[in-house]
């Protein structure tokens, strides 16, 4: 059974328009990051509740999420007008598989997001467990640059660490040096290895995948021609997904 918090928002940011992240106080039951907790707004006798997935680490005091508003989407076209100061609900316990523990004891791994499916791999890359990988290569496909969540973070986090590589992916619009179109046709052309200077192979990888399903599918389809396969707790593989 969930349970159920009212929480108060401490920070409302907007990436771009109708992408937003709200910072809200709870008391959250331990979790892994890359899970997901419930959100919801009571709405006269009825609460709408959402899956979202965690943006913060483990380690921290709040809970984080990032979201897009949906044009007459019953919990994003209210949750888009909260501000700091007012409430919402939220569950304190976390679930999901899409997390660290579940990846084989391998040395590079490979996180490609779309949109607001960044979110989770801003929760590992910022917990101790994603120390264990020799490389990180994030790979976030948006529509335009400002809708680059976490950017300035993740670079950050590329300057401090000579483990990680971050390489946005443009499809809307014409950029100054970044890769643009869909995420598919540069790896499909070699730009993404390229550009990280590593091998995406069966040997040494394991491919996280998060975000629009067309993509998630797309992608699998073109590694499986790498023979990478979908990763199961019995039937070890190298791709994983939300
Ligand atoms: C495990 C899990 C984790 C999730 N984590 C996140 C998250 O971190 N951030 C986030 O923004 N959403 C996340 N979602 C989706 C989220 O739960 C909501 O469905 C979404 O925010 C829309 O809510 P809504 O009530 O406004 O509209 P809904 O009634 O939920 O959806 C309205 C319509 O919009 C479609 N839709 C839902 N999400 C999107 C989207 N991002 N882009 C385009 N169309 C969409 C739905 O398929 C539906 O057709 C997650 C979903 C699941 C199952």
């Amino acid at each position: 059974m969930a349970n159920w918090q009212t929480a108060t928002i401490l920070d409302r940011k907007v990436w771009n328009d109708g992408l937003f992240s709200l910072t809200f106080d709870i008391e959250l039951e331990p979790f892994k990051a890359g899970q997901f907790i419930k959100v919801g707004l009571q709405v006269g006798d009825e609460r709408i509740e959402r899956p979202y997935s965690l943006v913060n680490s483990e380690d921290q005091p709040y809970a984080e999420i990032l979201f897009n508003e949906i044009e007459g989407g019953p919990l994003t076209s209210r949750l888009a007008q909260l501000d700091k100061g007012e409430q919402l609900l939220a569950t304190t316990d976390a679930h999901g598989f899409l997390v660290l523990d579940e990846v084989p004891d391998i040395p590079h791994l490979w996180m490609i997001a779309t949109g607001t499916g960044i979110g989770p791999f801003i929760s590992m890359l910022n917990s101790a467990q994603s120390q264990r990988f020799e490389r990180i290569v994030i790979i976030h496909g948006a529509t335009h640059e400002k809708s680059l969540a976490y950017r300035s973070q993740l670079e950050g986090l590329e300057h401090i660490d000579q483990r990680i590589t971050y390489l946005p992916v443009i499809s809307r619009e014409k950029t100054d040096g970044q890769m643009e179109g869909r995420i598919t046709d540069n790896l499909s052309s070699g730009e993404v290895e390229k550009r990280a200077n590593l091998e995406l192979n069966a040997e040494k990888s394991h491919v996280l995948l998060c975000g629009n399903i067309d993509m998630i599918r797309d992608v699998q389809a073109l590694l499986a021609e790498r023979d990478m396969k979908k990763h199961k707790r019995f039937e070890p593989g190298h791709i994983s997904m939300a």
